[in-house]
């Protein structure tokens, strides 16, 4: 980790925490009321953040029914279709060309393999059918490539969505008329931390991506990752711009950092500012600022247990990520998860049930 990285980290976590701010008069109470909307103060989600736990989880558990079925999960499967050698440099990604945390740069898979991948994940359950690939962003002959894979995985009657980096409008466009329902772009953090997680590339850079899937016609999946020694103030903020986008997104993964040796964030000490239960207030708040959203436990599941999850689920969390491995980090195996499931009597969601479909 370079020096700039260490320094921010020192001062975040001197911050003051959350519920000793002064937030004025917002009564976090009376906002979790389950209408989307998208005229959130930051105050307001620092109240919501520094609510009594048992209350918050309470409201979001609420907020939930108004929109989903409780009981019900949906399942995604995510698929690299191609594998390192990028030239970003996110911290915490083994996948960057920057780091050497053990990822081969691999070609692109060949459509067949993915047809292959998309069916099996269908026959285990899984809905949509997601297609990742460690660019910055595809070149023209990588698009016809990524253009024919989402075609295939859509004629298979599956939800699609992709992420491969930064898009241009013409190139959301191309998907969109392809077939592709999503496209994941997370923001990662709040904009004030996250000159210290990426560097080649600028949070506007991201917002102008997702703009270009918006106006595309796309619906957006747009999450982050917690844990990467940011402060409780830079998740309130993160929460915020998500839920202060034009739109919500359809999707918000929140993902707790997978330290793996070799990156920056492999060197963080994340146990001083990090437990299962600001894991699962975070949760509570997207749910609460984004209540028609669905909102994915992602990466970092492997790490919790079984309690967490529940707790999770408990707090508005109604999706997943299903199979062996997400990207390059490990995931809870699909057996596992079936069990768990059926533990907690949750079923999974057919494909687009939901009552606002997203
Ligand atoms: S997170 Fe994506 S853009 Fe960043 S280094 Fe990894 S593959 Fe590249």
């Amino acid at each position: 980790m370079d020096g700039s990285r260490q320094n921010t980290q020192a001062q975040n976590a001197q911050d003051t925490p959350i519920n000793k701010l002064d937030l004025g008069s917002p009564d976090w109470a009376t906002l979790a009321q389950g209408t989307p909307r998208t005229d959130w103060s930051l105050d307001e989600v620092r109240a919501l953040y520094a609510a009594p736990f048992t209350d918050l989880i309470y409201s979001a558990q609420q907020v939930h029914r108004l929109h989903f079925d409780p009981k019900q999960i949906q399942i995604s499967t995510l698929l690299s279709i191609k594998t390192g050698g990028c030239s970003e440099d996110c911290g915490y990604c083994p996948q960057s060309v920057r780091y050497d945390a053990g990822v081969e740069n691999e070609p692109l898979l060949e459509l067949d393999d993915v047809i292959k991948n998309a069916q099996v994940a269908k026959n285990e359950g899984a809905t949509r059918f997601c297609m990742g690939a460690a660019w910055r962003s595809p070149k023209p002959k990588q698009m016809d490539k990524v253009v024919a894979m989402v075609k295939a995985v859509s004629d298979l009657g599956m939800e699609t969505c992709g992420t491969f980096g930064m898009l241009e409008a013409e190139q959301a466009q191309q998907l969109k008329e392809a077939g592709l329902d999503y496209y994941n772009h997370n923001l990662d953090t709040s904009e004030n931390y996250y000159a210290q997680v990426i560097t080649t590339r600028t949070y506007q850079h991201r917002l102008d991506t997702l703009q270009s899937v918006r106006d595309a016609g796309l619906k957006v999946c747009c999450g982050g990752i917690v844990g990467m020694g940011e402060s409780e103030i830079d998740r309130a903020e993160l929460l915020h711009t998500l839920a202060t986008l034009p739109e919500h997104p359809g999707s918000v993964p929140i993902n707790q950092l997978v330290q793996v040796e070799g990156t920056p964030l492999s060197a963080i000490d994340t146990t001083e500012n990090f437990d299962p239960i600001e894991f699962v207030r975070i949760i509570a708040v997207a749910r609460i600022l984004m209540p028609a959203s669905h909102v994915r436990l992602s990466a970092g599941r492997e790490a919790m247990s079984d309690e967490t999850q529940a707790l999770a689920f408990l707090a508005g969390a109604n999706s997943i990520f299903y199979g062996e491995k997400l990207l390059t980090t490990d995931n809870p195996d699909t057996q596992e998860d079936r069990q768990l499931m059926q533990r907690l009597g949750m079923e999974p969601e057919p494909y687009c049930t939901s009552k606002q479909n997203t």
